[in-house]
This record gives structure tokens, sequence and C-alpha cells, in this order.
């Protein structure tokens, strides 16, 4: 059932994730008014009905819009009219995740679903110039390293459908002739993409938030305190803003943000993620990983190299100061290992850069439409996105807009299944709050009204 003043929809979190979801959100509607709720003080909107970019023929939203279903003129020919605010949070804009994200894009995954969502994002982003600008999309190939006896053809021919020809197994001995490995076990395999390389969250935040604004949304650049199922999000001074459906995409303070609210947090932890900037140069090597340690890396510029190790630093604190120090113990150890993997020794003329912040976490991995600790209300989270969110961003937040779309356009099933992207609801789902939102199986609460079971 549609509301008759269209449906309202709050996104709680102003990173990658959550606007990204709202861009989404907002190009699927036939017409995306301003905000129904008062503007406050550091609110800015604008009454522009479509995003720019949906604007031009060529651009992502119309990409977008073709390819899942909807979009501009889907959204005209029967989609719901949505309402779209997002709530940024008053923090530094750098102090996200997003901002300090190393930005790596491949499509290989060791899971197909992964991988598919993976491939999906990359497959847009290469498609679309103006993606590719806002994002600042570069293209250098990337190396996954598996160990022996891992089997990649499943995931390969994921691939292969998705960005045909981009793919190549290649083994130890080719691996170490083509690029600078060295010590690699017997039986490594690695899967070599040409259509990978990196690209700026924080880039592609800036430019997707300036089409935000330009196309209606309103932006709230004030934090929400807590959520409620109902739904609603309650502001600092007290006021309660009521929505049908309230999105909480606020990365690693998603966790904390649900427990304030009473909620539960439904498996979402946080971890710490660092790595360094190195005054070195490995030549013919874009960006990589190697799956058994987590050791990973990509160009910097012409005469450096970042590279990082995962952190054991799990259930961080991401408004405490000290979240964001690095840990020069693990900073220590990429030299270490960087020196045996890859031979490079730190200059002594540069130390390096390193680069600490944190992400929200969830087992499976994925940034996912989830349940809110309210299973059955319309109190949702996008988040999880375990270190990996840059790369699966552009599906994740098409297939979580298409299950929203759905709820209320009484085609759950439709939209959700025909998006073909994941992680997308419903293919993770566990046990319990927290699970993955199962499409076609939501109750959908209206405000004053009992839940209706579609
Ligand atoms: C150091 C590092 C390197 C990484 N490298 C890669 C990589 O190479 N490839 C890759 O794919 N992924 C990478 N990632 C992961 C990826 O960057 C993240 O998964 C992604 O940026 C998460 O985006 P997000 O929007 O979920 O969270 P965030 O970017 O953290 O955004 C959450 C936002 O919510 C806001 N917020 C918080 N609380 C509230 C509130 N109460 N009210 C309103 N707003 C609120 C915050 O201010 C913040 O802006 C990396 C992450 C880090 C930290």
């Amino acid at each position: 059932m549609v509301p008759s003043e269209g449906v309202r929809i709050a996104v709680v979190g102003g990173g990658i994730a959550g606007v990204l979801l709202a861009w989404r959100l907002l190009a699927a509607s036939p017409v995306s008014p301003v905000s129904t709720n008062s503007t406050p003080a550091g609110v800015e909107h604008a009454r522009n009905p479509v995003p720019s970019s949906s604007r031009t023929s060529r651009g992502p939203a119309a990409g977008f819009g073709a390819g899942a279903g909807f979009g501009p003129a889907a959204g005209v020919g029967g989609g719901p009219r949505l309402t779209v605010d997002v709530f940024t949070g008053g923090r530094r804009a750098d102090a996200d995740a997003t901002a300090a994200s190393g930005g790596l894009v491949r499509g290989f995954e060791t899971s197909p679903a992964a991988c598919l969502a993976a491939a999906e994002s990359l497959a847009e982003l290469r498609g679309s110039a103006t993606l590719r600008a806002w994002a600042g999309y570069r293209e250098v190939g990337a190396v996954y390293l598996l160990p022996p006896g891992a089997d990649p053809a499943g995931s390969v021919r994921v691939l292969d459908a998705v960005l045909p020809g981009s793919a190549t197994v290649l083994s130890a001995a080719r691996l170490a002739a083509r690029y600078p490995f060295r010590g690699l076990p017997a039986g490594t395999t690695g899967v070599v993409e040409r259509h990978a390389g990196y690209l700026s969250p924080a880039r592609l935040r800036s430019a997707v938030l300036t089409e935000l604004v330009a196309g209606g949304c309103t932006v709230h650049r004030r934090p929400v305190t807590s959520v409620t199922p109902a739904p609603a999000v309650r502001l600092a001074d007290g006021s309660v803003l009521g929505y049908d459906i309230v999105v909480v995409a606020a990365g690693a303070w998603t966790p904390r943000l649900l427990a304030d609210s009473g909620l539960a947090c439904g498996g979402l932890r946080t971890k710490h993620i660092q790595y360094s900037v190195h005054a070195v140069r490995l030549s013919g090597l874009g960006a990589f990983v190697e799956d058994s340690t987590g050791f990973y890396g990509r160009p910097a510029d012409d005469f450096s190299f970042l590279l990082g190790l995962p952190s054991p630093r799990w259930d961080v604190d991401p408004s405490a100061p000290s979240a964001a120090v690095p840990d020069q113990v693990l900073a220590e150890q990429v030299v270490a290992y960087a020196g045996r993997r890859l031979g490079v020794s730190e200059t002594p003329h540069a130390a390096p850069r390193t680069v600490a912040s944190f992400d929200c976490y969830h087992e499976p991995p994925g940034l996912a439409l989830r349940d809110g600790g309210a299973p059955g209300s319309a109190l949702f989270t996008f988040t999880g996105g375990s270190g990996g969110a840059a790369k699966s961003v552009l599906a994740a937040s098409r297939a979580a807009a298409g299950v929203l779309v759905g709820l209320h356009a009484g085609c759950d099933a439709g939209l959700g299944a025909g998006l073909g992207v994941g992680p997308r609801a419903g293919r993770d789902a566990g046990p319990g709050a927290g699970r993955a939102v199962p499409v076609g199986e939501r109750s959908v609460p209206r405000r004053g009204t009992e839940p209706v079971i579609r």
C-alpha cells in the first residue's frame, strides 16, 4: 500500500552506504519532493525533482534504472513517490570509513554471491563515465592470491559473465614471473583481473551528496541520537520525526546507535582497519590481496604504495579518539611482511603515513539490508561492509533500494528478485534480529495502524 503523501524514508548516516542508498531511492521515485518534516538549521534541500545525473541519457542513474527495472522513467510508470531524508551526523567528513578507505575495487571474491555484488558494482562503475569521474576510478588491475587447494572456478564463472575477458587464473610460477611476489607457497594460484583498480569513496560520496541536494533530498547535517521501530528518529533536541521506513547506515556507529535505542545489534560488530602509504615502487603491480593473510595493497601514486594487514582489534568504539590512532605494532608487521612477500624495504628518507579507521562487520560479511533490531518493523540497517563495502556498494545499494521500494509498491518479489545482484536481502539470511531481510516476508507497519502482512 502506498501512502497518499508518498513513502517517507530516513537514511541515518552519510557515508558511502547511506548516500548511495539515498541516491538509488531518489532515482526510483517518479517525483522527489522535499521533506515533509520540518527543516531546521543544518538542513539543505532543493526542489529539483530528478537527480541531475538522471537527466542525461548516459548518466549512472539512467543505467541503474534500466538494469534494475526502476529509476526516473520506471518510477513514473508505477513506483511509489518517495521522500528521502538523510542524516549525516555532525562529524567531520574525514572521520569515517568512507574518508579513510583504500578504495580497492575488483570483481573476484571467493564466495560467488559476494563476487556477483563486486562484479556488478565494477561493471556499473566502468560503464558510466559519470560514476568513474565522480569516484576518481583508476584502472590499474588486480591480483587475488589464493592458497594451495582453493578452487576459484565458481567465482571466475560469475566474473566472466559480468566482466567478460577480465579474469585470468595464473599459477604461482607465472605470478612470480609477472609480479614482484616472492616466496609464494607451491600451489598458490592468482586470479588476475584487467578491469579492476581503485576509486575514492570520499570523492564518490561528495559527488552523490551534491546530487542528493540537487535532486530534492533533505540532508540534515546533524546526528540522530536514537531510532525507534515506529519507525522514527530522535534528534538531540528531543524532537522525534516519524517515517514509513528508517534505515540506519551509520557504519561502525550502527551497533552503538541500536544499543542506545534499546535494540539488538544483530551480530553487527566494529573493527579497526589501517594501512600505511610507503615510499616504494612495485613495478607492474596494481591492487592485490593475499587471501591467506589478508595482506593487501595498491599503488598510491607513481612513487608510493599503500600496504596493509588485517587488524586484530575488534569492538572499537568509533567515537573514542583512540579508535583512529594507528597501531604501531601492526604498521611494523606490515613492513616486515612486505619485505618477505614483495622484497620491499622502507626507504630511509620518507616515513610511511599510516591511516587508521574502523568499519562495521557482520558474519556473513557484506553490505546488505538487514532488520534493525526490531524484526517485523520498517526499521532496517544497511551496513556490515566488513572492510569491503567500497567494492560492492553500487550493487548493494541498488538491491537494498529495490527491496525498500518493493515494500510499498506491493511488488517485493518482483523488484527484489529482478535486481539480480547481491549481497541482496534474503540471500544471507540468518536467524534472529540482524538477519538479512527476506524479500516478500516483511510486515509493513504504517503509522497508527496494525502491521500489514504482505
Ligand atoms: C582504512 C580502511 C580501508 C578500507 N579499504 C577498503 C578497500 O580498499 N576496498 C573496499 O572495498 N573497502 C574498503 N574499506 C571499507 C569501506 O571503506 C567501508 O566498508 C565503507 O566505507 C563503509 O561505509 P559506511 O557508509 O557503511 O560507513 P562510514 O563511511 O563509516 O559512514 C558512516 C557515517 O554515519 C555517520 N553517523 C554515525 N552515527 C550517526 C548518527 N547517530 N546520526 C547520523 N549520522 C551518523 C558517520 O558520521 C559517518 O559519516 C576500508 C575501510 C577502512 C576503514
